[in-house]
This record gives C-alpha cells, structure tokens and sequence, in this order.
C-alpha cells in the first residue's frame, strides 16, 4: 500500500468536507460557520458513487447511473465497501447488474471498455475511487471557484485500519489532503450540534444511518461537546435497495398478471424495474400516492401503474420491522434502556422514509426526539448530515498543521475513555431521605471537570460532603388492577379476533401501560469531606475531577472561603 500522503501549508488549504458512501456520495463547505452541501455541476447534491465508460468518455453521479440500464457492463457502482478488502472477502450481491467484480492479485478490480477502441481496461478498486474522488474535487472546486486541497471525509465505525489506509492512498492519488477520517455518527451528531440554535448538553445520542446497501446504528455519548461512542450495530439486509425489491416484486407480480411474461427475468427489464422502483419509492416519502411507469418494460410492453403509502407499508413491513429491530439492538448493546436516550437522530437516504421514523417514536418513550424529516418539521435532511458534519469538522481544523492534526484530540473526533457510573454527591431532600445527584454524568469522556454548589444546612454550621457513584435503573409501576366486569372483557376480545386486526399500533384503552421510569441508584462511596463551621445561608462548593486514568480529585470549599479540602483516589 502506498504511503504517499499528501501534505498542504495550512495557509494554502482549500477544504471540504466528503462522504464517500457504497450508494451515493456528498460534497460540503462551510459558509459562514455554516455547512452546506455543494451541488454538482447536474444540481445534484446526492451523487451516486458510479462511473461509467460510453464511447471513450467517463461519466460519474446521476449521469453514470442513468447508463445501468443501457451500458450496465462498463458501469461501476457499489465499489467503495470493496475498497482495502481481499476479493476472497467480498459480497458482490449488489454488483450483478453493473461491471462484476474480480479478483487481481487477491484485491478487487472491474474490467471495463474505457477507450473507444481497443482493449478493455482492468482498473483496480483503488484506482476507480481515485478517479471518482478526482470528479467530487473538481465539482467542488467548480462551486467553489478554488481548487479544493484537503477534506476530512467520513468512514463506518466499523471501517478497519486497512480500509482507511487503502481510502488515504487513493486520496492522496487523486492529490487530495485528507486532514482527518472521522466517524460517520460522530458527524451526524455534529451537524446537529453545530447548529446556532443548539444547546451543548450531555445527552445519550442514537444515531441510525440507514443507506442503501448497509445500516449503521451507533449509540453515542454526548458530553460537554465530546462524543464517545457506546456500541454499534452493522447491518447489510436491512437497507434501501431492500425496500426497493419489495417494489420491484410488486409491480412486477401486477405485469405478469396482465402479460404473463416476468419483467425480472431480463436484465434490462429488471434495470428499469429498479430505477423507477427507486423513484417510486422516494416519491412516497413525500406522498400519499405515487405512480410507476415505464416505457417498454418487457416484450415492448409499456407499463403504468400507482401505489398509495399504506399498501406500500404493509408490503414493506418486515424491513420496515427490521431497522426498529437494529436500532434497539444497539441500545441493548450499549447496556442502555430506551429511557436512556435522549435523541434519535436518523440519517442517510432511506432514513427520509415516514414509517421508519414513526415505528422510532413507538420504541422510544415522548421525551426522545426522534430527528426526522417525518417526525421534526426542523429536522436536518438526512442525506446531508455526514457531509455538514465533515465540513464543520474540516473548517475546524483547516489551521493545524498536520501532524498536529495527527495528534489532535479535537471533541469531534475522539473516541477516549469514559467513566461507567455517574460520580455526584448526596444530598438530602425534602423529605430528609438522602439523594443522589449526579455531577458526572456516565459515559462522560474523561479527563473532565464538573463544579456543584451544596447548600449548608440552613443555620449553618458543619456540613458533611460525600461523594457517591451513582447508576440508574428502570423502575417499572404496574398499573393498579382494576375491578373487572369478566362479561364485557370477554365480548371485547371476540370482537377483536373477528376483527383480524393485528395492528401493532393500535391503541387497547382497556389496558393501561405501566409507567416505567429512570431513578438513581446509589453506589459505593468515593470520599468523605467535612467542611467546618459553614456560614448561614452559605454553600459549599464541591468539584470532581477525573483524569485521563480515571482517577478521581475532588476538591470541596466553602463558596467565598480560600481553603478547602482536597483528596485523590486512583482509579
Ligand atoms: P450505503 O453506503 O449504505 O450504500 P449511502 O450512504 O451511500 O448508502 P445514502 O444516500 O445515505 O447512501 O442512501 C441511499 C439510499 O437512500 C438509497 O436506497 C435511496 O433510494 C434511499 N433514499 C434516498 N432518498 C430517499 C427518500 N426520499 N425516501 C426514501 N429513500 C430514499
């Protein structure tokens, strides 16, 4: 593998930010502090990651996937989670109506008819996310009337160290200067966050990245501005192009019906059946309706035809099924209940889907916001968040020179060591019952400070500090039983099974949910501090800090008073 990198003065830089994905890709600059997603010189600001060969000239984005149907050989798609794999590794299921896959020394690589005349030509994975990448960084320059330098591009939480090295060598082959490769939840949760209107706060961040051949779920710790990500889920059947099929099967069993020919069967056939299934598919994440149309489907047959929303989520139920299934695996994962979370940001193409983000919120309890175009009018458009949150990122960084970049342990990027238990202080309620309150929230990325002011008991005098772990659990109330009227139960649930309703939305007013909800639980104890003769009215002042080892410093003084009590206990 190549170790060329390529290196630019920092005064010199020109940056974006990319997200180079298997389906579609996305340019992003920042105006302002402000990102925003470039439109290539098509308008698109989805560009499929495709190139293709016709006649001697290349084609990339919308134009190159407009060729799967009529040059489908010299068209190369799905290539970018082939790139820093051995072929004997890879999945070519999505690549068996474009350029196949095959195996060069081991490494993948597509065999096209570049020039006009003459021999095909066998590019390697490398070489074709070199030429792509060449077309995303002129587009951008287009826009941008500079030519673009550098960029912070995203990967998958699960992109391994070969993957990323093989992603640099092309990079710096295309004579870009990749500044850093960050996560692509991590750049999700930052476009958020980088918004005017957003409160930097702790908070437990879900975030789903549905695309078109691959899932992401990853639970992310959000902390004083630094995210540490708690697990993740990966997924390759629960996706875009699966929703499609279950289009494609559909129109294509209403063809055969009328014709007695399946269109599936004829690659041609099956190529429009999949652009316009994609189409279709789009067109009801906005609609209650959309149309299905094309020109001489099969035995110069044209087709048309319709399907409203709610009959394409009962056919689509099961993967619609599947991605709430993702996302809970995720929370699971983390050890987390759904309680726990805060956000559900959803990002990628397919997260634009109503019913993806609707079957969320049931899984979730009210006080999660689910982050969709469906659910949150001011929702950030999903396709767009990994590209922003590059962006941001690269602007950020753009004036480190390089190798303070390599070290940099910019908030944004790290994935550091965190505490498990929250650390607080107890404090005694109305009630004169000691409780917890947490200082440090857990999950916290450490090193961090927080400060929490006690108040002295009223009259003052000594007031006795102790500082506690802490952790949460669920606690679940049953609902009292009710007094019920055996009669009437019986006769409500006949008429339910007649009904052959297996709704799992609707709501049962007979039964009442039981009510679960977050408590601290306190833990063992960390230190003990007395603090003397406390004036009336006074406070003390109680600061924990954790280092980088997890050790714990907590420093307590009376709020005003020099001199305080300080003590460290190692991790
Ligand atoms: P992957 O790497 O998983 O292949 P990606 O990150 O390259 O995906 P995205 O643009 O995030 O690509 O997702 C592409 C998927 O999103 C496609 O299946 C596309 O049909 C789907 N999609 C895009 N827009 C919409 C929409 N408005 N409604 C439903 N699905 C959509």
């Amino acid at each position: 593998m190549s170790e060329s990198k390529v290196s630019v003065a920092p005064s010199e830089r020109t940056v974006i930010g990319i997200t180079f994905g298997n389906s579609n890709s996305s340019i992003a600059c920042t105006v302002d502090d402000k990102a925003e997603v470039i439109a290539n010189e098509d308008g698109d600001r989805q560009i499929p990651t495709i190139l293709s060969y016709v006649d001697g000239d290349e084609y990339y984005g919308q134009q190159a996937k407009a060729f799967l149907v009529r040059n489908p050989k010299n068209t190369v798609a799905y290539f970018k989670d082939f790139l820093g794999k051995d072929f004997a590794a890879v999945d070519p299921t999505h690549n068996h109506a474009s350029a196949h896959p095959e195996d060069a020394d081991g490494t993948v690589a597509f065999t096209v008819q570049e020039k006009e005349e003459g021999e095909p030509s066998k590019l390697s994975v490398s070489e074709v996310t070199t030429r792509y990448l060449r077309r995303l960084i002129d587009a951008a320059s287009e826009y941008l009337g500079k030519k673009v330098t550098s960029a912070v591009m995203t990967v998958p939480t699960n992109f391994n160290d070969k993957q990323k090295a093989a992603l640099l060598a092309a990079a710096a082959a295309a004579n870009l200067e990749v500044l850093q490769l960050i996560n692509e939840p991590v750049a999700a949760a930052l476009a958020y966050d980088a918004r005017a209107e957003a409160e930097v706060q702790d908070k437990i961040v879900v975030v789903a990245d549905l695309g078109g051949t691959r899932s992401d779920v990853a639970v992310v710790a959000s902390r004083g501005g630094m995210y540490t990500i708690l697990s993740t889920v990966h997924d390759y059947d629960f996706h875009g192009a699966a929703l499609d099929k279950v289009l494609i099967d559909h129109f294509a069993k209403e063809f055969i019906k009328k014709h007695q020919v399946d269109p599936r069967e004829n690659a041609r056939s099956l190529a429009k059946l999949k652009a316009e299934a994609e189409g279709t598919k789009k067109a009801l994440s906005l609609s209650t309706n959309a149309s299905f149309s094309v020109e001489s489907l099969a035995n110069g047959i044209d087709f048309t035809s319709s399907i409203n929303r709610l009959r394409y989520e009962t056919i689509a139920r099961s993967t619609f099924e599947g991605f709430t299934r993702l996302v809970d695996s995720a929370v699971k994962k983390a050890g987390l209940d759904a309680l726990d979370i805060d956000e559900v940001i959803l990002s990628g193409g397919t997260s634009h889907t109503p019913r993806i983000a609707t079957n969320l919120g049931y899984l979730f309890p009210q006080t999660t916001k689910i982050l969709a175009p469906a659910t949150t009018p001011a929702a950030i458009n999903p396709s767009e968040l990994n590209a922003r949150g590059a962006a941001l990122q690269a602007s950020l960084i753009q004036e480190y020179e390089a190798e303070d970049i390599d070290q940099s342990t910019h908030a944004a990027v790290t994935t550091v060591s965190h505490i498990t238990n929250a650390i607080g202080v107890i404090s005694l309620n109305e009630a004169g019952e000691e409780v917890f309150v947490p200082v440090v929230a857990p999950e916290t990325a450490v090193p961090a400070r927080r400060t929490v002011h006690v108040a002295a008991p009223k009259d003052g005098g000594d007031v006795l500090v102790k500082i506690v772990e802490g952790n949460t659990h669920i606690k679940v109330t049953k609902p009292e039983p009710k007094v019920k009227d055996e009669s009437k139960t019986a006769k409500v649930e006949d008429a339910d099974e007649e009904d052959g309703d297996d709704s799992d939305f609707d709501d049962d007013e007979e039964e009442e949910e039981e009510k679960r909800e977050k408590v601290w639980k306190i833990g063992s104890t960390l230190a003990e501090a007395a603090i003397r003769g406390v004036k009336k009215g006074g406070k003390v002042e109680v600061t924990i800090l954790v280092d980088a080892n997890l050790a714990v410093t907590v420093t307590t003084r009376e709020v005003g008073a020099k001199a305080g009590v300080r003590g460290t206990l190692s991790a």
